[in-house]
């Protein structure tokens, strides 16, 4: 899957500030982020063009079809993924249902719903319920959007340190997925995963 991605590395200078250290409390083990850091990965684009294991989407409860990324993967999937996700029974703020991928290029579609009230707790039980699909489909590579971030609000900057402490934690105690890649697609997500990435993920 190395052509659909640019690892972080090289593309950015940017240091975190003192700030950021605030932000979502993770344990680093500095003898395990190198490893770690090499299974983490920055795209930014259309998360329906990545041919990796599982991409998660960013639902609605009901799991209709609507706009922004929810939109974007259901087009490209094709009138069948509306169907299986209507046998899902929907699904609750801070869970994940797992559909097929039809006609996109990953195998498994992971609609997780986001919060709309800004709920912190809400927002990393997605990015868990998400990561804990990993055993059960053995999941080697999964791609997160932004999750709540667009038309449900989300403050970017704190979505982000949720997304990478999670992925981090996560990352820590699981050695079955190889890869996770943080799909930016607005420039504001660009900037802010590029320097938190350093945080999360230090190389050195
Ligand atoms: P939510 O309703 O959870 O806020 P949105 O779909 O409105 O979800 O937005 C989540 C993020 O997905 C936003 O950063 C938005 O710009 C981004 N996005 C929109 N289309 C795509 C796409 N095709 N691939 C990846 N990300 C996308």
């Amino acid at each position: 899957w190395s052509k659909y991605f640019v690892n972080y590395r090289g593309i950015s200078n940017k240091k975190p500030t003192g700030d950021d250290i605030a932000g979502f409390k993770i344990t680093i083990d500095a003898a395990r982020n190198k490893e770690l850091a090499e299974k983490v990965s920055l795209y930014r684009g259309d998360i329906t063009k990545l041919e990796i294991d599982a991409i998660v989407n960013a639902a609605n409860s009901m799991l209709k079809a609507g706009g922004g990324v929810d939109g974007a993967i259901h087009r490209a999937a094709g009138p069948r993924l509306q169907e299986e996700c209507f046998t899902l029974g929907g699904c609750p703020t801070g869970d994940a249902k797992v559909s097929g991928g039809y006609n996109l290029p990953a195998k498994y579609i992971i609609h997780t719903v986001g919060p709309q009230d800004g709920s912190a707790s809400k927002l990393q039980s997605c990015y868990e319920k998400c990561l804990s699909y990993q055993q059960q489909y053995n999941l080697k590579s999964i791609a997160f959007p932004c999750i709540s971030t667009g038309i449900y609000g989300f403050p970017n900057r704190l979505a982000a340190h949720i997304a990478l402490g999670t992925a981090r934690k996560f990352l820590e105690s699981n050695s079955g997925l190889e890869r996770i890649i943080f799909c930016t697609f607005l420039q504001i997500d660009v900037d802010i995963y590029e320097t938190l990435m350093q945080l999360y993920f230090p190389l050195e």
